[in-house]
């Protein structure tokens, strides 16, 4: 294996990497937690037939370190953490995620499951009943968090669109949302509902039928859809989505959506922006989630979705105002935001010289393998 773990956790500041192996149930999973400077981190628990565990590796990296930028964006005093799951079709489901909750729980606050792909309400109230710090789906723990998800990805549109063209003139606008699953779906609900045309592609034909039959959008084809004239490509399923083909084959003005690491590398982000294509960075606009949970967990309030829509959509205005000032793309003004706010986290937790040097070591966008 190529990946060098330790060589990642100096370079990038991760704090702990875990491997976890479960012999009754079959569980193969990784667990990061990226700089948190003594603060909980929160992450979601991925599940996903990886190619092998190279690949589930880099993922959690990715994301956890992706979790840390999130936070510090949305002004959170928490760090980054993510759990990834090798799936297999042979594995038990329900004692996988116990054992997950049991680990999670033996962590003490230090980290803090949610949902992402493949982990949903049923899989975290298996976590639950072994755990006090996985969010309880329902009305027990923190509430909806793909609602939360889904309220700001619109305000982060809404504010791609006026900072485009002075208004978000839903009624005119075409949005493509990628994937119809606990985000997707509600967003092209709510898109809907504020009169945009909604296109979709889905990959699972079951889901896509349901969604399709119960909102009024189109579906429309996986190996054409990126090619498709929208004004919004709204990416909702996986990351990675935009590399060296992809961004070719893009007709749309925005890109904004709730998946994570949307880019394959910070180089399409500054390609985007030579395509005249406006890309909203991801743990800008899709921190819903994170506020409403890190939120409950530290003060026991539910924030209402219309506050982290507002929030969001504030951030968002922000971060694009300030990378045209800078005549930066903004995947790159908002990771250097980031970095600046970590930094100074660093220096305010005493992190010293070897934090100092963690953070010149890597510009934070690149591969943390
Ligand atoms: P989900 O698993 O409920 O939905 C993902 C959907 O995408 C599924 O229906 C799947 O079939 C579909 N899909 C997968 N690959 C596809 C492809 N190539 N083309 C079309 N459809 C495809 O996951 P989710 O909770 O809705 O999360 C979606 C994305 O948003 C993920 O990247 C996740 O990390 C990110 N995210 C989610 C939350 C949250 O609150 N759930 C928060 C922040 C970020």
């Amino acid at each position: 294996m190529s990946v060098h773990i330790l060589d990642a956790l100096a370079r990038e500041g991760f704090e702990q990497v875990a491997a976890l192996h479960d012999r009754s149930s079959g569980l193969r999973a990784f667990l990061a937690i990226h700089d948190a400077c003594r603060l909980p981190a929160f992450g979601g628990v991925r599940r996903w037939s990886y190619l092998d565990e190279e690949q589930a590796l880099r993922d959690c990296l990715r994301l956890a370190r992706s979790m840390t930028y999130k936070c510090l964006m949305a002004g959170l005093d928490a760090g980054g953490g993510k759990i990834v799951v090798l799936d297999t079709p042979d594995l038990d489901l329900e004692s996988s995620y116990g054992f997950l909750g049991e680990h999670v729980e033996k962590l003490q606050g230090r980290f803090y499951a949610g949902p992402d792909v493949g982990t949903g309400p049923r899989e975290l109230a298996w976590m639950c009943a072994r755990s006090r710090y996985v969010a309880a789906p329902g009305e027990q723990g923190p509430g909806e968090l793909p609602e939360a998800t889904s309220a700001g990805v619109v305000a982060g549109i809404a504010a791609a669109l006026r900072h485009l063209d002075g208004e978000e003139g839903w009624p005119r606008r075409t949005v493509l949302v990628q994937g119809l699953g606990g985000v997707g779906s509600r967003l092209a609900r709510a898109l809907r509902e504020l009169g945009a045309r909604v296109l979709a592609v889905e990959s699972d034909a079951a889901r896509a039928d349901q969604v399709a039959g119960e909102l009024d959008v189109e579906l429309v084809d996986e190996s054409s859809a990126l090619e498709i004239d929208c004004d919004v490509f709204a990416p909702c399923a996986l990351g990675g989505i935009l590399h060296d083909l992809s961004v070719k084959r893009l007709r749309c003005r925005v890109v904004a959506g709730a998946a994570n690491n949307v880019l394959a590398s910070s180089t399409h982000g500054r390609r985007l922006r030579e395509l005249g294509i406006l890309y909203v960075p991801d743990f800008v606009i899709n921190a819903g989630a994170l506020i409403r949970g890190a939120t409950y967990y530290a003060l026991g309030t539910r924030v209402p979705v219309e506050e982290i829509a507002a929030r969001i959509g504030r951030t968002t205005a922000e971060v694009l105002r300030k990378a045209d000032e800078r005549g930066l793309a903004p995947f790159d003004a908002a990771v250097q935001e980031a970095e600046n706010r970590l930094a100074q986290r660093r220096s305010r937790a005493g992190g010293g010289d070897r934090a100092g040097a963690r953070a010149r070591g890597g510009d934070g966008r690149g591969d943390p393998t």
